[in-house]
């Protein structure tokens, strides 16, 4: 208790004491008692009543002058007002802070609720996709921008990295990427929009570059290939002349190689032309792919078919055919003739998996976050020497991206390398009745 708690206690004791004290002399102990009881009640109520008016009318009124445990009732509302005021001055302080940010962010924020109701959005949101206040709060936000991938995404979350949409607001010549920002709780989420376009027409530019000037070096290369390869076969050629000419074939094949991998990378990062999914055989594929490879001049010594499936996948076949091409012409050029090389089809409840298993030269891991990136070797000269051009491996990243697969890199140095490809099960089909039965081959 406080001190003026204990000091009111004391009074009320004294005037008691008093009180009885003449009640005793005058013979009237009952009647003196009730008599000061009624009037320190009545002072009670008076300050009760001041207390109560001085709390209806705080704003206006200042704090009644009262003693003892009034004072200190007067004084704890008051500075427990004065803290209420402090937080709330404080939190609109930072709502307005907030707001003034949200309308400066370069990007569009959407908060929406646990069913992807719209709870609030910036201003920029609304210049973008043009949601109206009064119109779309409350709204689902995949009925309002119902393209399937961003349906897709707002469902499942995938891809983490969130997705890109074409016109999302209506304007076909615009792109606007999206990410979900979730919380644990999952009750709340934010939905961070970004004007793309600019980044979108740029990427485009480079790869129509790309494109287009691979393909205008295609001609004249084979101009060049033409006639390097008529001065090869030609008997009358000088021999000092030979070792030149011989070493030029080599590095317009080596040109060839790397126009025709930029061609298929433009290919596959465009959308346009895009090969249809059909059921693929992945079991006949990899055999005839393996018997092709066991047929030709430089091939390793031993090369394992591993078919624990026979399932097939639902993909475009030429896409599937390079990924595994590429894989399997890397293990083949990075493994010795003595080492071996497995390759492995097998399914279960994640989806397919296509692995290319080598016993060569690894790969150190510092490299292999770099792995997929264009023109990224670890030895460049060793690859040069073997005929690489450096993109085989981007070319595996995005054909498997098409599918919605991930490439997966085990690698040790000086042991050799797997690499995996994890296709989703949505693409995972049963054999057709007649081709049941695995075909295993090595
Ligand atoms: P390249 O045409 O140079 O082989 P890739 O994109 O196919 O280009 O591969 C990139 C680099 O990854 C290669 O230069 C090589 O250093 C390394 N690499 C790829 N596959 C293997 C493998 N099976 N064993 C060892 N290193 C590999």
């Amino acid at each position: 208790m406080s001190p003026a708690g204990w000091g009111t206690i004391l009074r009320l004791g004294v005037v008691l004491f008093v009180a009885l004290l003449i009640g005793l002399i005058i013979g009237r102990t009952a009647a003196v008692l009730a008599m000061v009881l009624a009037i320190y009640l009545t002072a009670q109520i008076v300050n009760l009543l001041r207390v109560e008016y001085w709390l209806s009318h705080r704003r206006i009124e200042a704090a009644p002058d009262m003693r003892g445990s009034w004072a200190e009732v007067v004084a704890i509302v008051g500075r427990i007002d004065r803290r209420k005021q402090y937080h709330k001055a404080h939190v609109t302080d930072l709502l307005r802070e907030f707001r003034r940010l949200t309308h400066a962010m370069p990007e569009g924020a959407v908060l929406l609720g646990p069913e992807h109701e719209i709870l609030w959005f910036n201003p920029r949101v609304s210049a973008w996709l043009g949601l109206r206040r009064k119109r779309d709060l409350g709204f689902r936000i995949e009925n309002l921008v119902r393209h399937p991938d961003f349906v897709d995404y707002l469902r499942t979350g995938l891809p983490a990295e969130g997705v890109v949409i074409q016109g999302a607001g209506g304007d076909r010549s615009r792109w606007f990427s999206f990410h979900l920002v979730r919380t644990d709780e999952k009750l709340r989420q934010l939905l961070i929009v970004r004007d793309v376009t600019q980044e979108h027409r740029l990427a485009s530019m480079r790869k129509d570059f790309v494109a287009n000037a691979s393909h205008e070096l295609c001609s004249p290369l084979t101009v060049i290939s033409g006639y390097l390869d008529t001065l090869a076969d030609d008997e009358a050629l000088d021999p000092a002349w030979r070792p030149p000419v011989m070493e030029m074939r080599r590095q317009a094949v080596r040109m060839q190689t790397i126009i025709d991998d930029l061609l298929e990378l433009s290919k596959l990062e465009s959308n346009d032309n895009r090969p249809e999914d059909r059921p693929v055989d992945i079991a006949a594929m990899l055999t005839l792919m393996r018997r092709d490879l066991m047929a030709q001049e430089h091939h390793p010594r031993e090369l394992t078919l591993r078919l624990d499936s026979d399932a097939w996948l639902e993909g475009a076949e030429s896409d599937i055919h390079s990924v595994v091409a590429n894989l399997l012409s890397n293990a083949v050029k990075y493994t010795p003739p003595e080492g071996t090389v497995e390759l492995r089809w097998w399914t279960d409840e994640l989806g397919g998996h296509l692995a290319v298993r080598d016993t060569g030269a690894g790969i150190a891991a510092e490299h292999l976050p770099r792995l997929t990136e264009r023109f990224y070797r670890v030895d460049s000269g060793r690859s040069r020497e073997l005929g690489g051009s450096g993109l085989g491996l981007a070319i595996v990243k995005h054909a498997l991206q098409r599918h919605g697969a991930v490439l997966e890199v085990q690698s040790e140095e000086g042991r050799g390398s797997t690499f995996t490809c994890h296709f989703p099960v949505q693409r995972v089909l049963p054999a057709p009745v007649q081709t049941r039965g695995a075909k295993q081959d090595s």
